[in-house]
C-alpha cells in the first residue's frame, strides 16, 4: 500500500483513539505538558523527559517467570475494548496508538500472531525498513529481547516522532562518517562506526534496501561471533528515511538495566532502551529527573553499550565477514 495511504489511515486512528479513549485523551494530553530538560554530551544533545506514566514500563518484570504470569497485552484478546488497529504488511502486521506516550505520534506495530520478538527472520529487518518508508514523519524502533522490549515474547516494532530524537538529526550528516569510521560502502551508501555521540553505535545509510540489508546481516554476524553467543546479540535498532536515504542505527548493548537500578536510595528507575540510544530520556521519577545530569548520564551510556574492546571485537569480526562473503 502507498505509504500515503498508511500514514494517513494512521493518523485518523490515531484521532479516533484521542476522541474515543480516555486513557489515551489523558495520556497524551499530559505528554503535552511534560518537562523537558536538554544535555550536552560533547555535541550531541540528550533529552530529559519527565513522564510519570512511563513507570509502568520501567518498572515491568520481563523475566520468564513473570511473563508466563500475565496475559499477553499485543494479543487482541487481551487488549481493552477502545483500542483499534490498522493492518499493516499484508496483515502481518497490527499498527496501534501506544496509550502511554513518550512520543506525540507514538505507535506500536505488532506482529499478527503470538511470536518472540526476534531478528532471526531476515524478513524482519526488510518489514521495519518498508515501514519507516511507509512512516515518513517517523522514526521506528526495535528493542532486542534483553534490551527493553515489554513483551519480549510478542514480536513488535515501535514508532515515534522523528523530530523528537535528537540523534536521528545529528547522524543523518555524512560529515559526522568520515573515511576512517567506514567498513564499507560505495556510491550507494556505507556503514560505519562511531563513538562521537557519547555511545558506541553502527550507522547504516544507503539508497538501496538491499544494501542495508546485506550491511545489517554482515553486522549481525560479527556481533554474534563476538559475543561468542548463539542467538540475537543484546541490541537496540532504530531506523528512519532521511532525504530518500535508508538510515538504521545499531547499538551493541552490554546490559539492560543499570546497576543502579531501582527506586531506593541511590537508585534511578530507569531501563534504557532505542529511545534513550536516540537521545531522548523518558523519567518516570520526580526525584530521578531532578538528579539526572550530562554526568550521569554519560555514565549509564558507558555502563549498558559495549565498551572499546567488545567494538573492536565486532569490527575485526566484520572485515572476516565480509571478505568470507566476497571470497
Ligand atoms: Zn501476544
Amino acid at each position: 500500500m502507498a505509504s500515503s495511504t498508511i500514514s494517513r489511515q494512521v493518523q485518523e486512528l490515531r484521532q479516533r483513539q484521542l476522541r474515543q479513549w480516555p486513557l489515551v485523551r489523558d495520556n497524551y494530553a499530559a505528554l503535552e505538558q511534560a518537562q523537558l530538560r536538554e544535555l550536552w554530551l560533547g555535541d550531541s544533545l540528550v533529552v530529559l523527559q519527565h513522564n510519570p506514566e512511563r513507570r509502568r514500563s520501567a518498572a515491568a518484570r520481563v523475566d520468564a517467570a513473570a511473563l508466563a504470569a500475565r496475559p499477553c497485552f499485543l494479543c487482541r484478546e487481551h487488549q481493552p475494548a477502545e483500542q483499534e488497529t490498522v493492518e499493516w504488511g499484508s496483515g502481518r502486521y497490527k499498527i496501534q496508538v501506544n496509550p502511554y506516550p513518550i512520543f506525540p505520534v507514538h505507535l506500536t506495530v505488532s506482529a499478527s500472531a503470538h511470536t518472540p520478538q526476534s531478528l532471526a527472520d531476515p524478513g524482519r529487518i526488510t518489514d521495519m525498513l518498508a515501514l519507516a518508508h511507509d512512516l515518513p514523519d517517523c522514526v521506528v524502533f526495535y528493542n532486542g529481547p534483553q534490551c527493553g522490549a515489554s513483551a519480549p515474547d510478542h514480536f513488535h516494532f515501535q514508532a515515534g516522532s522523528m523530530a523528537m530524537l535528537p540523534l536521528c538529526a545529528e547522524v543523518a550528516d555524512d560529515l559526522a562518517w568520515p573515511d576512517e569510521c567506514r567498513l564499507e560502502g560505495n556510491e550507494e551508501g556505507f556503514i560505519a562506526f562511531s563513538q562521537r555521540f557519547g555511545r558506541f553505535l553502527f550507522f547504516i545509510k544507503t539508497a538501496t534496501t538491499v544494501q542495508a540489508q546485506l550491511y545489517f546481516a554482515r553486522l549481525q554476524l560479527a556481533m554474534m561471533l563476538a559475543t561468542g553467543q548463539a542467538g540475537e546479540p543484546m541490541q537496540n535498532l532504530l531506523c528512519w528515511i532521511h532525504g530518500g536515504d535508508c538510515c538504521l542505527a545499531v547499538f551493541p548493548r552490554r546490559k539492560h538495566r543499570p546497576a543502579c537500578y531501582g527506586e531506593g536510595e541511590g537508585q534511578l528507575l530507569l531501563s534504557p532502551a532505542s529511545t534513550e540510544m536516540g537521545g531522548l530520556w523518558a523519567v518516570a521519577s520526580d526525584r530521578d529527573y531532578g538528579l539526572l545530569d550530562a554526568q550521569r548520564i554519560q555514565a549509564l551510556y558507558d555502563e549498558l553499550c559495549v565498551d572499546a574492546a567488545a567494538a573492536v571485537a565486532i569490527i575485526d569480526n566484520y572485515f572476516k565477514t565480509k571478505q568470507l562473503n566476497n571470497g
